[in-house]
């Protein structure tokens, strides 16, 4: 479902080129798990990103669901985000205008799902915060924000999910309840399964271990 060859980062800044990833060369099957670790600033991040179509990578191809999405414009990108991916960012990116409940709702409004109020709030109970439906984000704690976050994912009901440090700020009760609803996905929905975790037993539960450090493949 991912295929990655040669592909290559750099972020320029100030102008000089900082290159992130270097020849980075990965497949990944349709319905696996795979965790990527390793050590902060390696490009983590960067390679989700550039996976999920949230940015271009500088070189190199990357094909999604059999599509190369090398040189396609950003609403294209956008249309293969909404139809087939999922995401969980590292520090949430809920958009602070809407409830937890609202957040929550916007992919399926993306989509065109009708009635999706009850649908999401279903989600926001699976998670363990019905009772915070009505909340802004900046009214919930990290930890509540992480789990709207991951709910808005699921809501997709992704081909792909890719969630960078879904369990990162979370006690150790809650990060194995999150950690269950990610896998019950994966069985049940066959939804591909991304990611990216310092937590080393969560990764030995996934079926394929991509180890990164300096941007490059270990
Ligand atoms: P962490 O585990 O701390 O989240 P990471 O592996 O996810 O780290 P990235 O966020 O991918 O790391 O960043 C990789 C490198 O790229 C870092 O050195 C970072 O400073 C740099 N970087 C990230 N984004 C940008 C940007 N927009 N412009 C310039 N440099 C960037
Ligand atoms: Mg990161």
């Amino acid at each position: 479902i991912l295929e990655l060859q040669h592909v290559f980062k750099n972020y320029s800044l100030e102008g000089r080129d900082i290159p992130v990833l270097k020849d980075i060369n990965f497949q990944i099957a349709e319905g696996a798990t795979v965790a990527i670790v390793g050590p902060s600033g390696s490009g983590k991040s960067t390679l989700l990103g550039l996976c999920a179509g949230l940015d271009q990578a500088s070189t190199g191809s990357i094909k999604l669901n059999g599509i190369e999405l090398s040189g396609l414009s950003e609403d294209k990108l956008a249309q293969i985000r909404n139809q087939h991916v999922g995401f969980v960012f590292q520090n949430f990116q809920l958009l602070p205008t809407l409830t937890a409940l609202e957040n929550v709702m916007v992919p399926m409004e993306l989509r065109g799902i009708r009635n999706h109020q009850p649908v999401a709030m279903v989600l926001l109970e699976r998670v363990g915060l019905a009772d915070r439906a009505n909340h802004y984000p900046s009214q919930l704690s990290g930890g509540e924000q992480q789990r709207v976050s991951l709910a808005r994912a699921f809501a997709n009901k992704p081909k792909i999910l890719f969630a960078d440090e879904p369990t990162g700020n979370l006690d150790a009760e809650t990060s194995l309840i999150i950690e269950e609803m990610l896998f019950e996905l994966n069985r049940a929905s066959g939804t591909t399964l991304v990611i990216v975790t310092h937590d080393l037993e969560l990764a030995a539960k996934t079926q394929q271990i991509i180890p990164i450090k300096g941007g490059q493949i270990q």
